[in-house]
């Protein structure tokens, strides 16, 4: 009964707050036990100690039941104020009844030992939180801190007072419990960033932790730990990490060279393979400026690309790049590049950076000019082997030889000791194959650089190269260009065409020309000389009669006169022959063909002739072996012919010599020969007797007064008539021409008048002889 009255009296003194309890539960309250924590008496009155212990939050530091001494520990007020307690427990005469004295300390508030404590809480970027050293259990809390224990807000109050071992128990941060004890240990800040924590639904978040010591007295009193959520930062990096592993796994193993540029043009980023560029040395190259001052670029058709001009310029300007071809050039390093680019934009649009992805592509390059090359060649080669021409190929610029056909080899053998074989060819230069002196090799090399120039082929004046015997061989050659991949030319193909018969004909012709002049000049002599002794003997004639000497002198008169008619038989026969040879070269010569007995028409000349020729100290026979053989001529020109024949032999046989005239009928044709056994020809001669204006030797012709005409005539009448004309002969022996003439019949014979035929006979046989009364006047 006393001691009741003493709690009565000690719950109502003005002392510390105080709590009584029978039986566990609360049966008084003192009013600064109210005023210390916020509590009303119906809240406190008739709960159990437990209960007490939970509304206080010290259930984890302390049982009120079980209590025996006093203890020091933090409470909680209502409004989640802590306060540092000491409470001492006393049991009064029976068991059952207990006084519990809560004696706060003084000053001990936390707002009042940090002041600061209410803006650090109210920061919503960190979480924070106050433990305290003591038990280190938690005191206050922000809202960011309970998302960090992700702790509905609503239960803060629950949460309060638990100790950080047991708060991390909630948790998979265990380490709270080691940071503050490192923390108090070392006195120190402890910091830790992007810690990884994991929690229980297996969300993984990442937070910068730090726990700063509060020192009240000396002593730590607080541990403010703070928790920044840096989760979206740090998985952004990851995720920037990742991808950069994936692009650096992408760049590295990209097949060409990678560059990443600024809108500068300044290389950001390149990959391994940039790096090891030969071309441009990156360790000094550092954006598009160097690259371009280290090498020269140019577009595939060879013209030079200007800087603005460079994929990286174009770049910039905002153009995509797909698989543009260009060539780099540095020292001497001739490298094919296809590069492909794609520029970046901001949001803005604005251009930020763009990649560049450059393939060195020479050796496909050089597989397709290779084709490219083989194919024209191939082509050509197919040509100019159909054409059996001569061909060489050579490299342009330095003209060495690849390769040559057979038929360029068989030239080569013949003009250069260093060609005994294909393969000493193959990789000399042109010219020195060619024997070519200096002025020629400038020459062909100006006249090659021009077909470069133009890319179509050109010829060559002709040259000698081989001269085989006695004959030279010349050749006309053609070069042809090979174009390479970059429209260059790479190769020249040398096509030779062998132009020997064209030169030698135009050399024959050139001779001709000259021939014919030489043969004017002695026609003229020709046609002056029987003129000369007409006037002259006409002059003596005339001198006769002034002298009125008629009787006297009329065997000299005779003699004049026949001097006059004879040579002008001569003028007569050379103008008929230059006629006829104008009309035959005009075509205007005819035939006027009629059916004769050819055995009768040549024994009729035989006969007319043999008297003149026993004269000239000669004898004439004739031959047959038929009587009768009618083939179609003409008997006036066969007359010609025959007598022509007759009278070179007369001519060319010396007195005593006979001359054979014969005929023989070969069934499908006739022979006639005019054999003698003159001075005969020489071998040389031979073969070009028949052409006109040839004559054997000038000076013998000059006495026999002959022009080289006759022959001619003669071959040109027998073809008229469908034959041929040939002749043998040996100097000193004898000539024999002999004239085919096929056995025909004409069907319309022209009518011939006969009754004229004798004094026609008579007329062209002075004429055809004409030349031969010419020695004794
Ligand atoms: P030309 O009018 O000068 O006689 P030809 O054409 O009749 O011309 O003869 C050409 C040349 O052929 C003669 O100059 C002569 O040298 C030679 N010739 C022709 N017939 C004979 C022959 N029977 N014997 C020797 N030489 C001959």
């Amino acid at each position: 009964m006393e001691d009741h009255i003493m709690i009565s009296a000690l719950c109502k003194a003005r002392v510390n707050p105080i709590i009584c309890s029978t039986n566990n539960i609360v049966t008084q309250v003192n009013v600064e036990f109210i005023n210390l924590t916020g509590y009303t008496e119906d809240n406190l009155i008739g709960n159990s100690l437990s209960s007490i212990c939970s509304m206080l939050n010290i259930h984890n530091q302390i049982y009120l039941e079980s209590m025996e001494r006093e203890l020091r520990c933090y409470i909680f007020t209502k409004e989640y104020e802590p306060r540092e307690i000491t409470i001492s427990c006393k049991s009064l005469n029976c068991d059952n009844e207990k006084i519990y004295q809560f004696k706060e300390y003084p000053n001990s508030r936390i707002e009042d030992k940090i002041p600061y404590v209410a803006s650090i809480l109210s920061d919503n970027q960190k979480g924070i939180a106050i433990y305290s050293s003591l038990h280190r259990i938690l005191l206050k809390a922000n809202k960011k801190y309970l998302d960090f224990l992700s702790i509905p807000h609503d239960e803060l109050k629950d949460i309060l007072g638990n100790n950080a071992e047991l708060r991390s128990s909630n948790h998979i941060f265990a380490k709270v419990e080691d940071l503050f004890i490192k923390v108090v240990q070392t006195k120190d800040t402890y910091y830790e960033k992007e810690v990884e924590i994991i929690y229980y639904n297996g969300k993984i978040t990442y937070w910068d932790i730090s726990v700063v010591p509060i020192y009240i007295e000396s002593e730590i009193k607080y541990l403010v730990y703070s928790v920044d959520d840096v989760t979206e930062k740090v998985i952004n990096r990851k995720l920037v990490e990742e991808q950069n592993k994936e692009v650096g796994f992408i760049l590295e193993n990209i097949s060409g060279e990678l560059v990443y540029i600024n809108k500068y043009g300044d290389y950001i980023k390149k990959n391994k393979r940039a790096k090891d560029n030969p071309l441009a040395d990156y360790s000094t190259v550092k954006n598009n400026r160097d690259a371009y001052n280290k090498a020269e670029y140019y577009e595939m058709d060879g013209t030079l690309i200007l800087f603005e001009n460079t994929p990286v310029q174009r770049l910039i300007r905002g153009e995509k790049i797909s698989r543009h071809m260009f060539i780099a050039k540095n020292n001497n390093v001739v490298a094919y590049i296809e590069v492909t680019g794609t520029p970046f934009y901001d949001k803005a649009g604005s251009f930020t950076g763009g990649v560049l992805i450059y393939n060195h592509v020479t050796e496909r390059i050089k597989k397709e000019e290779h084709i490219l090359l083989e194919t024209q060649y191939e082509l050509l080669k197919r040509i100019i082997e159909n054409l059996e021409l001569s061909f060489a190929r050579f490299t342009y610029t330095d003209y060495k030889i690849t390769s040559i056909n057979n038929k360029a080899y068989n030239i080569l053998k013949q003009i250069n000791e260093k060609a005994v074989s294909y393969s000493t060819i193959i990789g000399e230069t042109y010219f020195s194959l060619f024997n070519l002196n200096l002025y020629e090799i400038d020459e062909l090399k100006i006249n090659i650089q021009r077909l470069i120039e133009k890319k179509v082929p050109s010829y060559f004046k002709y040259r000698t190269l081989i001269v085989e015997g006695e004959e030279e061989k010349y050749y006309k050659v053609m070069y042809q260009p090979i174009i390479g991949f970059n429209d260059k030319v790479v190769e020249v193909i040398a096509i030779a065409t062998d132009v020997t018969e064209e030169i030698n004909a135009k050399n024959q012709l050139e001779k001709n020309l000259k021939n014919k002049e030489e043969i004017f000049v002695n026609l003229s002599h020709d046609l002056k000389t029987p003129l000369n002794v007409v006037f002259s003997a006409s002059q003596l004639i005339e001198l006769y009669l002034r002298n009125d000497s008629l009787t006297e002198s009329k065997e000299s008169i005779l003699r004049y006169d026949s001097m006059i008619k004879q040579n002008c038989y001569r003028l007569t026969k050379l103008i008929n022959n230059i006629v006829d040879i104008s009309k035959l070269d005009s075509g205007y010569l005819e035939l006027k063909l009629s059916n004769e007995n050819i055995v009768q028409v040549i024994e009729e000349i035989v006969q007319s002739v043999s008297e003149f020729i026993k004269e000239k100290g000669l004898s004439i026979t004739f031959d047959t072996n038929t009587e009768e053989k009618i083939i179609s001529c003409d008997p006036n020109k066969i007359e010609r012919i025959i007598l022509n024949l007759i009278s070179n032999s007369i001519k060319f046989t010396n007195p005593g010599g006979t001359i054979f005239v014969g005929i023989i009928d070969k069934g499908s044709n006739v022979e006639i020969s005019v054999e003698d056994t003159g001075i005969g020809i020489d071998k040389e001669h031979l073969d070009n007797i028949f052409e006109r204006f040839r004559q054997v030797e000038k000076s013998l012709s000059r006495n026999t007064g002959g022009s080289g005409i006759g022959l001619s005539l003669v071959k040109s009448i027998v073809e008229l008539h469908g034959g041929e004309i040939s002749v043998e002969s040996k100097p000193n022996v004898g000539s024999n021409f002999k004239i085919v003439l096929p056995a025909r019949i004409v069907e319309n014979p022209k009518v011939i008048e006969k009754s004229n035929a004798a004094n026609n006979r008579i007329n062209m046989i002075n004429l055809e002889f004409s030349d031969l009364y010419s020695n004794g006047y």
